[in-house]
């Protein structure tokens, strides 16, 4: 047996909703400026493609926990996003064959400090302080299916006012273009999470709101920040 200076992480895993079986999580990969009119809001160029970034399996927020108002931001911001789970992985895999990777879907917020991404793009530096915090990465129970992806409505409300109200079918990459794109970049794996990205609507958070999420066929999450 491997003798480890202290205990090591535990393996963080997300509920799945029919069944005892956890899925446990590996990286999180999420897709920037995915949706046109998100990526215009954010002044983004329109030719400008998709791309990835990441966040630690650790900053996830499981059903039930609450978000504690995080450290070192005044401009906390809200982005609801469809999450796919894969349940196989790969390298370059084809758009044809990117679906037999996933296991299911869920409901997330990629919660950014947006005031530390703006900092950071203005000096070209990396996006990590501002997407890859604690707790940045709240997430509902998946949903198992693998059959053709959400294309519904994904919406946010915070105490109980709508902010972001759109579609999936939106998305500029699809489910299936995300997968096969992050698998040019990176061998995938069973345990991988994919935040695919948020449409317009995005904005701020403060300590006591409440914040509803809901992809259409997937499920809904909720949470508070404190
Ligand atoms: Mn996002």
């Amino acid at each position: 047996m491997t003798a480890y200076l202290f205990d090591p992480p535990a393996v963080v895993s997300v509920p799945v909703q029919d069944g005892d079986a956890r899925f446990p999580v590996r990286r999180i990969l999420c897709v920037g400026r995915n949706y046109a009119a998100h990526r215009r809001e954010m002044g983004g160029d329109d030719r400008d493609p998709p791309f990835f970034f990441a966040k630690p399996a650790d900053a996830l927020v499981l059903p039930g926990v609450d978000v504690a108002y995080p450290q070192a931001t005044a401009n906390l911001h809200h982005e609801i996003e469809l999450v796919v789970a894969l349940g196989a992985g790969g390298a370059d895999v084809s758009v044809e064959e990117a679906l037999n990777l996933v296991y299911g879907y869920a409901v997330g917020v990629d919660l950014t400090r947006r005031d530390l991404q703006a900092a950071a793009r203005d000096k070209g530096q990396p996006w990590d302080a501002a997407k890859g915090f604690d707790q940045s990465a709240p997430i509902s129970p998946i949903l198992c299916g693998s059959g053709t992806p959400p294309q519904g409505r994904i919406a946010l409300s915070v105490n109980g006012q709508p902010r972001q109200d759109a579609a999936v079918a939106d998305m500029i990459w699809n489910v299936a273009e995300i997968i096969a794109e992050a698998s040019k970049l990176w061998r995938l794996a069973a345990g991988d999470l994919i935040f695919t990205g948020t449409p317009e609507g995005v904005g701020p958070l403060v300590r006591g709101d409440a914040v509803e999420g809901e992809v259409e066929g997937v499920g809904r999450l909720a949470f508070k920040i404190v």
